[in-house]
């Protein structure tokens, strides 16, 4: 399969339709990883060197810590390619490339993912960046619908 039937059977997958929300898609990434899935934003995420986000797996739950943004856009997506490198199973086997991370108040956890926005090159960071894109499109379109009146009337 190549990256974009990838991305078309993981959307496809997930069962969330065309249109979802971010909590859908939450709860829907944490049963099909059977553990709980928290979101937390890290003040202290030092985002010079490109790191805008990052997923720790502990024993019981995935974290995904990202760094803040004015931009809830720009957070989302940040989230979202986190979400998408869950979705499509990377880092389950032997050939996650975890890296070390220094980062305040983080235990040390023996696996996490980094996000490094210059470094875009591997093909599980392409499959996740397109994945992410596309669940923006379908959180967009979900919050198209909702706010289609006001946008219209307003
Ligand atoms: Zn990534």
């Amino acid at each position: 399969m190549n990256i974009e039937q990838t991305v078309s059977a993981a959307v496809a997958g997930l069962q969330l339709g065309n249109t979802f929300t971010l909590d859908t898609l939450l709860t829907a990434v944490q049963e099909r990883r059977h553990r709980r899935l928290r979101v937390v934003e890290l003040a202290g995420l030092d985002t010079s060197d490109g790191i805008c986000a990052v997923w720790l797996v502990t024993d019981t739950a995935d974290i995904v810590l990202h760094a803040r943004s004015d931009s809830a856009l720009h957070r989302q997506q940040f989230v979202l390619h986190e979400f998408a490198h869950m979705i499509l199973g990377h880092c389950e086997g032997q050939d996650c490339a975890a890296e070390d991370v220094l980062l305040p108040n983080i235990p040390p956890y023996t696996r996490g993912r980094l996000l490094k926005r210059q470094d875009i090159d591997c093909e599980t960071e392409i499959a996740a960046e397109s994945l992410a894109d596309r669940l923006a499109a379908g959180i967009r379109g979900s919050v198209f619908a909702e706010t289609r009146y006001s946008e219209v009337f307003g």
